[in-house]
């Protein structure tokens, strides 16, 4: 018998979990209809939509289920697709419907498991983007008229800047878009939980289980240290943390560092005072800043991408000033929590979903939006598996372009452009 994974990372999400589930690791053959590479949200949400459908499911997570963003991110439920002005564009937005509805999908997915599984993930509606310069207004008046046409209007508000100062207890922006169809939610609890549900319907989950090569073929055979799953299909579902198949992904999707700290709980009147409708809030800077209330009311504050691939020596101190500029009345309250987590990011943006050969499947590269998302794909995944394709065929009409020299080379080229990027934030 092998150890068990270690734990998870220290955050403020690992301290609070209340789902207690945990897998051994594979030491075994296993024979299973799919394997899915990979314990996060895009894994476990694939794993259940198998399992529900009655297909045996296997999950190799090679640390624990929800060890990488899915366990460590914003929690911030927001909908759209990264990049969907390009799947629009597609034959004169004969599909622009279809991704309207694939960017919205997986708030649906998420909805109905919290109630069907009981997950207790502190799930709450309500986010607001926020402009700091007057054309990220222009862009969100031009959000607001697309949503509405949506018929999303009776869930939309804009709020202007004086009205935003009292909402959000800051002068820091000049105008906001409220949108209550988006949301928040405790994302590890969210992934343990689902985990909990797929287990119940019969999947196999295994932690501790790195997957280190992948015989294609029909079967595929995928062998980790100690054991291997003979499956007839296989998703790969490692985003930021992926090093199989490198002649596909090298050069196309690359690991991003986003950074997050949470404050010591704030009193009830402090927590009104800085966001009196409890609502994810997300700044509309390219490198932007993201934050929100824990439920028990500490200021989560993230942001500060880059590319680089380097960890800040200390996240606290990278992130403080940030989150002192917003709030400088919080300079006292204690940080209790900080950690990082790893992104997928793809050149343009549009997530990579598609398929190597016939029965190996693949989704990742969010851009920093999987928490919706993610669920989503995971339902397309499942999709592919039992013969219909239709928005994987979509999602693979889009052309990729693969950064030169390599991984390496291509992070330090991503890390220009994210300089690029941040740049014209300031203009
Ligand atoms: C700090 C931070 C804040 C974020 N905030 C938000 C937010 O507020 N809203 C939002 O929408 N998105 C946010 N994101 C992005 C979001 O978390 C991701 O898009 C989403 O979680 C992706 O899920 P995933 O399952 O594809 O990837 P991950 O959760 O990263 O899971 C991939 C898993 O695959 C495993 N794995 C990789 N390779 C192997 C292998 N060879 N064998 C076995 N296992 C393997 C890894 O260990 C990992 O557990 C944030 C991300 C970070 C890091």
């Amino acid at each position: 018998m092998h150890s068990p994974a270690a734990p998870h990372p220290p955050s403020y999400y690992a301290a609070t979990r209340s789902e207690t589930v945990a897998f051994s690791p594979l030491c075994d053959t296993v024979r299973s209809d799919v394997c899915v590479v990979g314990g996060g949200f895009t894994g476990i949400a694939t794993a259940l939509s198998l399992a529900e459908r009655g297909y045996s499911v296997t999950v190799l997570e090679q640390h624990r289920v929800g060890w990488g963003a899915s366990g460590r991110n914003g929690g911030q439920m927001l909908g759209g697709v990264p990049g969907e002005a390009r799947l629009e564009r597609l034959d004169s937005g004969a599909y622009a419907d279809s991704v309207f509805e694939l960017g919205y999908r997986g708030h649906d997915i998420i909805a109905r498991r919290v109630q069907q599984y009981g997950i207790d993930c502190d799930l709450k509606y309500g986010a607001l983007d926020v402009a700091l310069r007057p054309r990220h207004l222009e862009r969100q008046q031009r959000m607001y008229e697309s949503l509405c046409q949506r018929g999303m209007e009776p869930q939309l508000r804009l709020v202007s800047a004086a009205d935003l100062s009292v909402l959000l207890g800051t002068d820091q922006y000049l105008g906001g878009l409220v949108n209550m169809r988006n949301g928040h939610l405790h994302p590890l609890n969210l992934c343990l939980g689902q985990a909990r549900a797929a287990a119940g319907l019969g999947a196999a989950i295994y932690e501790g289980s790195e997957v280190t090569a992948i015989d294609h073929g029909t079967p595929a055979v995928v062998r980790t240290a100690h054991g291997s799953v003979t499956a007839d299909f296989v998703v790969l579902a490692g985003n930021g943390y992926q090093h199989l198949e490198p002649a596909l992904f090298s050069g196309l999707v690359f690991p991003a560092g986003s950074y997050i700290i949470a404050t010591e709980p704030l009193s009830p009147d402090e927590a009104a005072s800085i966001n009196a409708e409890d609502l994810a809030v997300c700044d509309m800077n390219e490198v932007l800043d993201y934050f929100r209330l824990s439920a028990d009311r500490r200021l989560l504050f993230g942001g500060r991408c880059h590319y680089s691939g380097r960890e800040p020596r200390s996240i606290e101190k990278a992130m403080l000033p940030r989150l002192r500029q917003v709030y400088p009345q919080l300079a006292h309250r204690r940080i209790d929590y900080a950690w990082g987590g790893k992104i997928g990011i793809v050149v343009n943006r549009v997530p990579l979903l598609g398929r190597i050969g016939a029965n190996v499947f693949y989704a990742l590269g969010y851009s920093g939006h999987g928490v919706s998302l993610s669920h989503a794909f995971g339902e397309v995944l499942a999709d592919a598996v039992t013969g219909s394709s239709k928005e994987m065929d979509l999602f693979a009409r889009v052309p990729h372009r693969k950064l030169p020299f390599g991984q390496r080379a291509g992070a330090q080229l991503v890390a220009l452009g994210m300089l690029y990027f941040r740049l014209r934030d300031w203009l």
